[in-house]
């Protein structure tokens, strides 16, 4: 039905000129990546709803009437530009999740909602999260527990939690533990921040539930969404989109290194755009499948000799593969 890739294969197949790596961040519109702290009027930085870029999304005969290189995907019966989709694994989870959770954390501690004693220092504090996060996670018998990263949170897994950086959970904690802990932060938050007339921390919740919430209702509908719940996806993701942006920039302004903004912010910008039109659930394009793929290719491959590791990969993998087909029959 569409194509499915993370962004850098979504690149090399269709021989696209503008991705994530450019000036001209998105190939399927005008948005644009500022190469210096000047405003931009096309800059990707804009979430709204109706931002100038928003005028110059093409669609399949603007695409080829304009590309160099077409892509040879037109080759196939039905193919059309605006199929080839944004894979939500990578762009939520891999992606825009990764500064989120640790951004949320650090506004909590800087605005002293979550201090157990004022020289705490950040480390401890990343520590009894993560006890904290476990032990949530089992009272209130979330089943998602179970995937939660054994690693606790240190500095050096969050990116640095201080003032040199932005904060960012390291490689080393996969899509399935960040899901669980955009629904922790979510919960966190709401609970801390309850009745609070703070504006910062008003923002942080409706930033943080919207994720969680546009996950959730991800999750819980049909792969074909009715036109309430595509509207409720659009939504929940457009406001977690921009209440980011204003979070980020009062971090901006108040000199704090969180909620940075990345061009796979613009990319889910287009996927509440397109589920709009589409009403495709965005979870149907996501490859955890794909990636659970690679990682048993990985470890076969591991397992064989490096001078013959290209041919005996393979053989042990259908080896393998047999063996699982015949138990299934
Ligand atoms: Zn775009």
């Amino acid at each position: 039905m569409t194509f499915k890739a993370d962004l850098k294969a979504r690149m090399q197949c269709h021989l696209l000129d503008n991705y994530y790596r450019c000036k001209k961040v998105c190939d399927r519109c005008g948005a644009i990546q500022p190469m210096d702290s000047r405003p931009h009027p096309m800059t990707y930085k804009n979430t709204a709803k109706d931002a100038p870029y928003a005028r110059t999304c093409k669609d399949h005969d603007a695409y080829m009437a304009a590309a160099r290189h077409p892509t040879p995907w037109c080759a196939v019966e039905g193919f059309q530009f605006e199929t080839i989709s944004f894979d939500t694994m990578h762009l939520i989870y891999l992606g825009i999740a990764k500064n989120h959770v640790p951004s949320c954390l650090k506004i909590l501690k800087l605005w002293g909602f979550y201090y157990e004693s004022s020289d705490e220092t950040n480390e401890k504090f990343l520590k009894r999260v993560s006890i904290e996060m476990k032990q949530d996670c089992k009272e209130h018998r979330f089943l998602v527990w179970l995937y939660l990263p054994k690693r606790v949170l240190t500095l050096a897994n969050c990116g640095s939690f201080g003032t040199e950086d932005y904060c960012e959970l390291g490689s080393r904690f996969k899509a399935a533990h960040i899901r669980v802990m955009v629904w922790w932060v979510a919960f966190k938050v709401r609970q801390l921040t309850n009745n609070t007339e703070d504006q910062v921390l008003r923002l942080l919740a409706a930033c943080s539930y919207s994720l969680a919430q546009a996950q959730d209702l991800m999750d819980s509908a049909g792969l074909i969404l009715s036109p309430h719940e595509a509207a409720e996806i659009s939504r929940m993701l457009r406001v977690h989109l921009r209440s980011t942006e204003f979070l980020a920039s009062i971090c901006w302004e108040n000199s704090i290194m969180a909620f940075k903004m990345r061009p796979k912010h613009h990319y889910v910008w287009h996927i509440a755009n397109d589920v709009l039109t589409s009403r495709l659930n965005p979870r149907l394009h996501h490859v955890w499948s794909d990636e659970k793929f690679l990682g048993c290719i990985k470890k076969v491959a591991c397992r064989c000799h490096g001078s013959s590791v290209q041919k005996r990969a393979i053989e042990r993998y259908l080896v393998a593969l047999s063996g699982y087909l015949a138990k299934m029959a």
